[in-house]
């Protein structure tokens, strides 16, 4: 056994993107901190932040419709789209941040221009998109949106949409030039560089953390079994983030967390249609999103994307959603039925009655074949082939379960941090909208642990703290400089 005793350090457990920028902005804001990262994989990044295990959008809100619901006297409300821009403005001012501060960090390598496009067809899905677009115009953040009902301009914008479609009424689209695709694995072991050259760190990969006990002095032990040799170690941590992915919650169960009790998880796992056809890609420069399947939960909006990965391009097609009771992509199927416990199977059927179209959903995308969910992608694109196109696993999302005080227990879509009652310890839980907002996630997670050092963070991310929305020309000023370095411009 072996044990440090530095007065100021943090213990990270999990190696994914979220982990490894709160790292990064502490190492930045704080370089005297001791950071430690445990990995249970060989290396960072290979679970939900490996490029092909997520989406890889970065979720601006400029073609997600499910951030602009609609309720039910047909009226738009824009505010998480809004939102989801706001932040992820400031994940894109750090990294461009970090790329002009290290020679190394090449952010152009895992960021790619990509239009983001929404497209829909039928008259009500039309006026929804008309109406969505109104409002979105008038925002500085999303001035630059572009709508259309004319056939031939959306056959420009994205040709694949079109190609063999036997009804052309009513199909609207709106797109902006500047969105982005992502590759999150790349990023995550770009931020890990950074990491590597500094003194006072350290990461152990193929290290699983099996316990989490709090000390009478308010420091946690952090019992680590090298997956390898089989051998443990004790750390102490002053500061602790629980960026486990998928287990976080379940990991919360095992220390009896009070912050965290009457919380469960629910594992949706994920499927892509992935083609490679050069002549194929070559025709589909876009992210292209619709509206979601009825039934279906909100980040199961079927999308059609270009990706590029290591500079080779590909096309995505899904996601198809399925049950699976691991919790990590590379867990194990006791996951699930292991993180049911006395004080959260109660929400859990509770949530299971209350979902039932979620349930049956699952059970129908589960049971689907490859012909089936090639005729899904056929609405997108009228003439695909079943043999351009193979499946691929994605990532596991385990969507928050928990109790609410008005609602009772719900099922949740977006993520959430829990903290210790003393703050010294964070855990996010959750899946939605990600890695593309996982700067101000994690600035949050910082300024709950150390405080708001504004000068400081104000260093890095300029915007720090304002609404850029609201200061269209501070917008103006940052954007232009931002889009510029990271080529969106
Ligand atoms: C199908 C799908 C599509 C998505 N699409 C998008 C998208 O388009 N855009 C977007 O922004 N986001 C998207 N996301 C979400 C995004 O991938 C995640 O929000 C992000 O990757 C989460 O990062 P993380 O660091 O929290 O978790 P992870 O990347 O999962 O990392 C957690 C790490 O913790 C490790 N770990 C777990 N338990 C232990 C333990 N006990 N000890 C040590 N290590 C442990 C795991 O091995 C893993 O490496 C998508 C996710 C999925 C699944």
């Amino acid at each position: 056994m072996k044990k440090n005793n530095i007065d100021n350090n943090i213990v990270l457990v999990g190696g994914g993107v979220m982990s490894l920028t709160l790292a990064v902005l502490i190492n930045e804001i704080y370089p005297e901190i001791q950071i430690d990262i445990i990995e249970r994989l060989p290396s960072c990044g290979l679970e939900s932040s490996d490029a092909l295990n997520n989406a890889g959008t970065g979720h601006a809100g400029y073609c997600e419709l499910n951030y602009t619901p609609i309720n039910k006297s047909n009226q738009i409300n824009i505010n998480k789209a809004l939102e989801i821009n706001e932040n992820f403005e400031t994940s894109l001012i750090f990294w461009s941040y970090l790329d002009q501060k290290y020679s190394f960090f090449n952010a152009r390598k895992f960021i790619k221009k990509t239009p983001h496009i929404s497209f829909v067809s039928g008259l009500k899905n039309v006026s929804f998109l008309k109406k969505r677009y109104a409002l979105l115009k008038k925002q500085p953040l999303f001035k630059e949106m572009l709508l259309t009902e004319n056939v031939e301009l959306i056959a420009k914008w994205a040709p694949l949409l079109l190609k063999g479609r036997r009804s052309f009424d009513s199909l609207a689209a709106t797109k902006i030039d500047h969105g982005t695709d992502i590759n999150f694995g790349e990023l995550t072991n770009q931020l890990l560089g950074i990491l590597e050259k500094k003194d006072n760190f350290s990461l152990l990969v193929n290290s699983e953390v099996e316990t989490i006990k709090q000390r009478k002095d308010k420091r946690y032990n952090i019992l680590i079994r090298n997956l390898k040799t089989n051998k443990t170690i004790e750390m102490v941590s002053n500061y602790t983030f629980l960026g486990s992915g998928g287990k976080t919650i379940s990991m919360l169960q095992d220390m009896k967390l009070n912050e965290a009790k009457g919380y469960a998880g629910f594992p949706i796992s994920g499927k892509w249609l992935i083609c490679n056809k050069a002549d194929l890609v070559k025709m589909h420069n876009a992210k292209v999103y619709t509206q979601v399947m009825e039934g279906a939960p909100p980040m199961s909006i079927p999308h059609l994307d270009l990706r590029v990965i290591n500079n080779k391009k590909l096309l995505l097609f899904g996601p198809f959603a399925g049950f699976n009771a691991k919790l990590l992509k590379h867990g194990s199927f006791f996951d699930f039925p292991r993180s049911i416990k006395l004080n959260n199977i109660v929400p859990m059927t509770i949530v299971l009655f209350k979902n039932f179209s979620l349930l049956l959903y699952l059970i129908k995308q589960t049971l689907m074949n490859h012909a089936s969910r090639i005729k899904e992608l056929q609405k997108f694109y009228p003439e695909a082939n079943l043999r351009d196109w193979k499946l691929l696993t994605a990532g596991q999302r385990v969507q928050i379960i928990k109790n609410c005080p008005f609602e009772g227990s719900k099922l949740e879509f977006g993520t959430e941090v829990i903290y210790s009652k003393n703050r010294k310890l964070a855990a996010l839980i959750g899946a939605s909208p990600g890695a593309s907002v996982a700067v101000a996630s994690m600035l949050d997670v910082f300024v709950n642990f150390f405080g708001s050092e504004e000068k400081k963070i104000r260093d890095i991310i300029p915007s720090y703290k304002l609404k850029l929305n609201d200061n269209p020309s501070v917008l103006k000023k940052i954007r232009g400089k931002t889009y510029k370095y990271l080529g969106l411009w």
